[in-house]
């Protein structure tokens, strides 16, 4: 992979977006409007598609959801 020769995916930058992922049961209540914290975010660059950072850290989660 040389995907870092085309792109600096920062993840301060801009071109990063957020990816959540929930559990069954998180889906499960989003269907209801609670608020749930997901299990997983990645954080992927917008122009080349690398996951730059990906987390499972509940304070991590926290922070983004
Ligand atoms: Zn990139």
């Amino acid at each position: 992979m040389n995907a870092a020769s085309t792109c600096d995916h920062e993840p301060a930058n801009r071109t990063i977006r957020t990816r959540s992922y929930y559990s069954f049961w998180g889906w499960f209540a989003l269907l209801f409007g609670v608020t749930v914290l997901p299990t997983r975010i990645d954080r992927i660059c917008r122009r080349c598609g690398t996951i730059v950072t990906s987390t499972t850290d509940p304070e991590e989660l926290r922070k983004e959801a």
